[in-house]
């Protein structure tokens, strides 16, 4: 598969957009999120596609396919408008929404947080920055209790 990197300073020079990739890339971070097939329960990697949209009114979206895989859709057009550290929290949300399986956002914030916070150290700063991009599209973070 084409990977496809997820970087702020490549965001203007893409224009068609529509390859998958296998790994989220934010400058020197790169992480696959992989989540259990729908249909035959065994482990893959999550595909993801860079769309670039901005009359979509999301940063991201995960979603099955048919053949029971997942696919995460990155929209470069509001991603780059957050800082990197709410983009790598963006994909371990998205990965959390395929490995539970959730639709809930608010399990999504919770199970997604505790990833990240078991591959690196999440500051408060950075924690300020999620929260800062959450109350930007009017949601709190996290959307819901964490238990
Ligand atoms: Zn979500």
């Amino acid at each position: 598969m084409k990977r496809v990197l997820l970087v702020l300073s490549a965001v203007l020079s893409i224009t068609a957009l529509a390859s998958f990739a296998d790994a989220a890339t934010v400058g020197s971070w790169s992480k696959t999120c992989v989540a259990r097939n729908s249909i035959t329960g065994i482990p893959e990697p999550v595909a993801e596609m860079n769309i670039n949209d901005p009359s979509l009114g999301f940063f991201a979206f995960t979603s099955k396919l048919p053949n029971g895989g997942w696919l995460t859709r990155y929209n470069l057009a509001l991603a780059q408008t957050v800082p990197s550290d709410v983009l790598i929290f963006l994909f371990y949300h998205e990965c959390a929404h395929a490995q539970v399986p959730t639709a809930s956002e608010a399990v999504a914030d919770c199970v997604g947080l505790r990833s990240m916070q078991s591959d690196m150290t999440v500051t408060p700063a950075m924690i300020a920055d999620i929260t800062r991009a959450y109350a930007a599209r009017g949601r709190p973070f996290p959307s819901g209790p964490c238990n």
